[in-house]
């Protein structure tokens, strides 16, 4: 059996009719920019999440640079975030004209809200945790700390749409959240796409002109040009897909779930192993498993086992934290950070996994180590 890390082409094929119906309409009628399906995937992604406002975008990484914009970053500003994030937050905080500080993951693999707190400097003006994997970081301490020290909390929550945090969504804790659409995330669309969430109305408001070159969308004829803006508009086609896709984002959740659980309860009796929390662990916390991350000893030769038998694996971020990554000047050492990147692995996860395939993954890993 093979059983890829990612199969790009099941995206398509899950519901292919549906999906070129889908496209074939919106191009029909020359919906291509901004047109009703972006207005309507705002909408829908606002009740999903129970939010104010949810600005459609490019991607995720052009949400954090006009989040960090709207939300009044000057230069030298420092914003504090977990070396095991994507790179795409440090070089958004960059272009914004800030800089990244980074800090250490906690026993749980999540940032540290104690490294977080003992990193802020007198430049300090922003506390990013990110939700990374579709887990949910510890916000309720990560928010004291904002609280004590005046501080704005920002989540990169592009890997946990869905996932929440004592009843709340991450992406809406902070003053704003955004997310991912890129294919391979928990809700993927054909290419590039995102989102910005908040449930404030300024920082709405700037965002929504940004994307759109500083124009006021009601105002096509005679744009108004308010601010200075970008083109950081979300693919018309992308929303229809996406509308359709969160149609059905119940059960794909359920799904990853359900693997995860499988996971979870078959890895149970293997020592070599550090799992993540299985999906019912935590009541306060729902988890959307955009990844299942693991720690397990002799990881590379655990790797080259699966792949043998064709099952692909991945090591996140290329198995460097951000502070590890050549060019970009960090020079701090974060060694809990190293360490687990050392033992860290991604097993396939992702709502079209069949169950034969998931069970084939698990008796691979388990003959492994037996
Ligand atoms: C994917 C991802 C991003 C960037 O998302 P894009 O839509 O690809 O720009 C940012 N942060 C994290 C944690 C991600 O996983």
């Amino acid at each position: 059996m093979q059983v890829p890390f990612f199969d790009w082409s099941r995206l398509y094929t899950e519901r292919s009719d549906k999906f070129r119906e889908i496209m074939h309409e919106t191009c029909m009628r020359g919906g291509f920019i901004l047109q009703k399906d972006v207005v309507k995937f705002e909408e829908n992604l606002r009740t999903f999440l129970g939010v104010k406002h949810a600005v459609a975008l490019s991607d995720a990484t052009n949400a954090i640079l006009l989040g960090l914009r709207a939300s009044g970053i000057r230069p030298g500003d420092e914003v504090i975030l977990p070396s095991h994030g994507f790179v795409a937050a440090a070089q958004s905080i960059h272009h914004a004209g800030g800089v990244p500080i980074l800090v250490e993951i906690g026993e749980d693999w999540m940032v540290d809200p104690a490294a977080m707190e003992k990193a802020i400097t007198e430049r300090t003006r922003f506390l990013m945790p990110v939700q990374v994997n579709g887990r949910t970081c510890d916000m309720d301490q990560i928010q004291a700390i904002a609280h004590r020290h005046n501080l704005i909390v920002i989540e990169d929550s592009a890997q946990a749409l869905g996932a929440k945090y004592k009843g709340r969504p991450t992406g809406t804790i902070g003053q704003w959240g955004c997310y991912s659409f890129y294919p391979s995330k928990t809700l993927g669309c054909f290419g590039d796409g995102g989102a910005l969430v908040t449930n404030d109305d300024e920082i709405a408001r700037r965002v929504k002109l940004m994307r759109n070159h500083g124009a006021n969308e009601d105002k096509v004829i005679e744009p108004d040009i308010a601010v200075w803006g970008t083109n950081s508009r979300l693919d018309n086609i992308h929303a229809a897909i996406l509308n359709y896709k969160l149609g059905y984002y119940a059960e794909t959740l359920d799904r990853r779930r359900e693997i995860a659980k499988r996971y979870h309860d078959a890895f149970a009796d293997l020592e070599e192993i550090s799992r993540p929390p299985g999906p019912d662990s935590d009541s306060d916390r729902v988890d959307v498993f955009q990844n299942y991350e693991l720690e397990a000893d002799r990881r590379d030769e655990l790797r080259s086992h699966l792949r043998a038998t064709g099952i692909g694996t991945i090591v996140q971020w290329g198995g460097l934290g951000m502070h590890q990554m050549r060019g970009l000047g960090f020079s701090q050492e974060l060694k809990r950070t190293d360490r687990f990147f050392e033992r860290s692995l991604l097993l396939p996860m992702n709502h079209m996994l069949t169950d034969a395939e998931v069970n084939y993954i698990i008796d691979q890993v388990r003959q492994f180590y037996r």
